[in-house]
């Protein structure tokens, strides 16, 4: 391995899209896809979306709601890099996995819809990227229509996210009135809708245009480069070792659907976007250029038809160089296993892999072996990357057997799966009551349908609703606190949480109990 590997890995850009339903994600990626050449249509992703695509065989699921493995992770070259995106499913899709996908990527891109602005599921996203300290891009979607004031919106990034802005571009007009962006970076006007060769204007040293043009003429000219010297004078600065830390972010106005200012989006993402990084493990950090090839388990994604009870464990590539049928350790079994069974992701079809390198994300046939988490290495050194975090659960259900008979496969499959991390397990101190957690719907479903098929257990679900979970601190506390309102509970690492009906319950439990120290550790930093 030499200067070609070298070459290969700091060519990867991985990343994942966190956006609200709605805001245009699909259409962004689609349009991603078709700069790089990885689909002849517009319309490809989409039609997956709506189902009429319906070439997954994975999962029964995912086929009824129109999504597929292949397009959970994307790839295609562009320029000289070669870029990754992972889906972060949303919606009724919306699962730990979704979190997790964050975990393996190097970048994120926030899209939000400007006459929206920022959204519940952006938020919570946006919030484990925080965790993570990854490098955050913003594109403000939908310029076409008439949406919020573009400083209103910055102001809003700035309060809501509390994170510092920096506007690469900014639009002229919007709606109707659009008429393109004015580029601080490349210090150009890029005009809408005109034809190609009108496209770019250049601008002069003072950020205007050079003698006569018809742009000049619109109010709206004189009105953006107002706005442009309000930036320039008490904006923030631009550096990109503040947006490398993730504490600022690059804000690109644009217009997904019309395909505007999406490519000028592209490349100046890739050109500040960093290149697969450093990960901590249990020997120190793990360089993505060392030889020896490492990776971790982010996801699994379950066959849901009985007769394949196959799965797919999606690995990111920490380090080295994967090569088919390599044989690798997985430190937590003290296991030798040989990868012959793998696969790349492509946006239109499913492809054997033979080479991937840091960065890239493969997938390995599963028949059981593999968890969440679990680090993947083909070296001596037996050293495990860090766990990944919890997520806080916001959907609680009271779980037990339909059948008392078959109580042992019950037992079995719950504790199989909430190992594997597809569910949260809990249990009442009092009444030693099961309890499952998830963030999204999806997983309960998945939880039941496995229980089923996998292990033959019936399983009864009582919706107890969403609650908020809180940690404790110390974890020493009186079980009397326990009640209707502030339940009690026990993570499966035995750490106490207490569940609260709503935000009432939770603030009026800490007024009254000023000695429990309570947390979430979705905001540690
Ligand atoms: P997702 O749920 O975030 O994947 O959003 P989609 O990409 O499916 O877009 C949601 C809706 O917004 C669709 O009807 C899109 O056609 C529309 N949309 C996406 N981008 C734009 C845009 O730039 N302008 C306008 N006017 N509509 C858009």
């Amino acid at each position: 391995m030499g200067n070609n590997f070298k070459e290969e890995v700091l060519s990867r850009r991985t990343f994942a899209i966190i956006s609200h339903p709605d805001a245009g994600k699909t259409t962004l990626t689609e349009k991603l896809l078709l700069f790089g050449g990885a689909i002849r249509d517009a319309g490809t992703v989409k039609a997956k979306k709506t189902g009429k695509f319906a070439t997954s065989d994975w999962m029964e699921i995912e086929k009824q709601r129109g999504i597929s493995v292949t397009s959970s992770v994307m790839q295609f070259d562009y320029n000289d890099f070669r870029v990754n995106i992972l889906d972060t499913p949303g919606h009724q899709d919306f699962s730990e996995d979704t979190y997790r996908t964050l975990m393996a990527v190097d970048s994120a891109v926030m899209i939000i819809d400007s006459a929206k602005g920022i959204e519940e599921q952006t938020l919570k996203l946006f919030k484990v990227c925080r965790m993570r300290g990854i490098p955050i891009f913003t594109f403000i979607n939908k310029l076409d229509r008439q949406g919020k004031a573009p400083l209103e919106l910055l102001a809003e990034l700035e309060e809501v996210l509390g994170i510092e802005s920096y506007p690469m571009n900014w639009p002229i007009g919007m709606g109707k009135e659009f008429l393109g962006i004015y580029d601080r970076y490349y210090n150009r006007i890029e005009q809408f809708r005109v034809n190609e060769e009108d496209r770019f204007i250049p601008l002069n040293s003072d950020g205007e245009i050079e003698g006569e043009h018809p742009l000049k003429a619109s109010g709206l000219y004189d009105q953006t480069l107002e706005e442009i010297m309000l930036l320039n004078e008490a904006g923030n600065d631009f550096s990109p070792e503040k947006v490398a830390d993730g504490k600022i972010t690059p804000v690109f106005f644009g217009s997904a659907l019309t395909t505007f200012g999406v490519q000028t989006f592209l490349e100046t993402y890739l050109q500040f976007a960093p290149a697969p990084m450093a990960r901590n493990s249990s020997i120190g950090e793990i360089n993505p250029l060392a030889e020896q090839f490492s990776g971790f388990v982010f996801k699994i994604q379950a066959n849901m038809n009985p007769a394949h009870r196959d799965r797919i464990a999606f690995v990111r590539i920490c380090s080295g160089k994967f090569e088919r049928g390599m044989t690798v350790n997985i430190p937590r079994l003290g296991k030798q296993i040989k990868l012959s069974q793998s696969t790349s992701f492509m946006a239109e079809e499913r492809n054997t892999v033979d080479e991937a390198v840091s960065g890239d994300i493969i997938g390995l046939y599963d028949t059981g072996t593999y968890q969440i988490g679990d680090t993947i290495t083909a070296g001596k050194d037996n050293f495990q990357f860090e766990r990944l975090p919890q997520f806080t659960p916001e959907l609680f259900v009271r779980v037990s057997a339909k059948n008392v008979m078959k109580q042992k496969s019950f037992y079995k499959g719950i504790q199989q799966l909430v190992q594997e991390g597809a569910i949260q397990l809990y249990k009442t101190v009092k009444t030693d009551d099961y309890l499952l957690g998830a963030v999204g719907q999806l997983q309960f479903e998945v939880f039941e349908h496995r229980m089923r098929n996998e292990y033959n257990a019936e399983v009864l679900m009582e919706r107890i609703g969403s609650k908020i979970g809180r940690w404790i601190e110390g974890d020493v506390v009186d079980e009397n606190l326990s009640s209707s309102r502030s339940l009690l509970v026990k993570d499966r690492f035995d750490h106490y949480v207490f569940l609260f009906e709503n935000d009432f319950a939770l603030r009026w439990f800490q007024e009254k109990n000023p000695d429990v120290k309570l947390y979430n550790p979705m905001d540690q930093d």
